[in-house]
């Protein structure tokens, strides 16, 4: 157990495992705080699952397609932190599928996006925070008063007081357990199947192939969620110019796990043909990009807002801990960082 003067200093060295929208908002908070703070990422860049990819002429979003802000200080800390360019209101007209096959409106809300791709948000948060890419946390090793973290490589990046993982649970299971931590790892195994996975595909129409809706909750046997990329704002391509359109399609947790395996080739195939058939479009797809989510959204379970080992010095923050969502991933981030404000746990 780390002693008490390990506890009472004030000033930590406080390592961060991952860099999306709950790492990079604990590590701005922890910050401001006075703590020096290091964000180990495995890409090679931050946003984790607000994530996009180049096309041509623009850039596509495959993980977080909007996200709302029901949190007050989630788009004053936005605004702060990434800056009031970095994202938008989408304003459209968004359908749930009926079983019948119509459609119902959404909810009247607010739904913002990064601007000009969701991504815009991570790159400009992690201006404010000291974002080490490209290294994979392997294990984290004991050693005397701190925590040292060593890459798949077995190099040392760095010694800390205190960690703070954000990655989701499957690979914050394993990590723990990587670093003989089975007590701590063993808490996580309920979440780790309520993460499912995702298909996701970009296609482009030279057409617009549904101009009724902007984005649509799908009642379909493979298709969970398709929307109008080029509908977002800051979004201009030349192919928009020229009528053409960027759709995303995602199929569902179901359809996801039965086809985890297949080609990106087949699944492309499968989820244009599925689309063809939701919308009756006969328009030619003239260009496809594919990614396989293994963690996606979180479904169900209790929302505790984050986790906190006091004994160890390890906290745990991430959507999956608060609803899930971008939303969740951030009131994550917070609730850990309040925590540790008011004493709650030992900073
Ligand atoms: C297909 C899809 C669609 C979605 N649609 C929506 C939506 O419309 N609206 C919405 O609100 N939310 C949506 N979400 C969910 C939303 O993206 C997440 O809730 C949110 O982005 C999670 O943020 P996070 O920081 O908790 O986790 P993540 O963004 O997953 O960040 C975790 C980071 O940890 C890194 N990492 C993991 N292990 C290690 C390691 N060992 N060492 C170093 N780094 C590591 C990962 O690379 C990643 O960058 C969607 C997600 C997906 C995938």
């Amino acid at each position: 157990m780390f002693n008490e003067t390990f506890h009472k200093n004030h000033i930590r060295r406080i390592a961060i495992v991952g860099s999306g929208l709950a790492g990079l908002t604990a590590a701005i908070k922890l910050k401001q705080q006075g703590h020096d703070v290091t964000v180990f990422e495995k890409s090679r860049g931050p946003g984790g699952r607000l994530s996009a990819k180049r096309v041509d002429g623009g850039s596509v979003d495959m993980g977080a397609q909007y996200f709302t802000s029901r949190n007050p200080d989630f788009l004053p800390f936005l605004t702060e932190f990434a800056g009031e360019d970095s994202f938008a209101t989408w304003n459209g007209q968004f359908g749930f599928q009926n079983k019948d096959g119509g459609w119902q409106a959404f909810p009247d809300e607010p739904r913002y996006v990064g601007t000009p791709r969701m991504t815009a948000l991570s790159r400009a948060l992690s201006v404010h925070a000291n974002v080490v890419a490209e290294t994979r946390i392997e294990s984290l090793v004991r050693a005397d008063q701190h925590w040292a973290l060593c890459d798949i490589n077995g190099k040392l990046v760095g010694e800390f007081d205190q960690v703070i993982i954000t990655a989701p649970p499957a690979q914050a299971r394993d990590l723990l357990a990587r670093s003989d931590l089975p007590e701590l790892a063993a808490k996580l195994d309920d979440a780790v199947s309520r993460v499912l996975p995702c298909w996701a595909v970009a296609v482009h129409f030279d057409e617009n192939p549904w101009p009724r809706h902007n984005g649509m909750r799908c009642d379909h046997p493979a298709l969970f969620w398709v929307a109008n990329n080029s509908s977002k704002p800051g979004r201009k391509s030349a192919s928009q110019e020229h009528n053409g359109a960027w759709w995303v399609l995602h199929a569902n947790p179901e359809w996801t796990g039965r086809n985890v395996d297949a080609s990106a080739d087949r699944v492309t195939e499968e989820l244009v043909a599925a689309f063809r058939e939701l919308t009756g479009t006969t328009a030619v797809a003239t260009q496809t990009v594919t990614h396989r989510w293994l963690y996606a959204r979180s479904e169900g379970g209790a929302s505790p807002g984050h986790l906190w080992f006091q004994e160890q010095a390890i906290g745990i923050a991430g959507d999956w801990l608060s609803g899930g969502r971008v939303e969740g991933a951030f009131d994550s981030a917070c609730s850990l960082v309040a925590a540790c404000a008011d004493n709650q746990v030992s900073l």
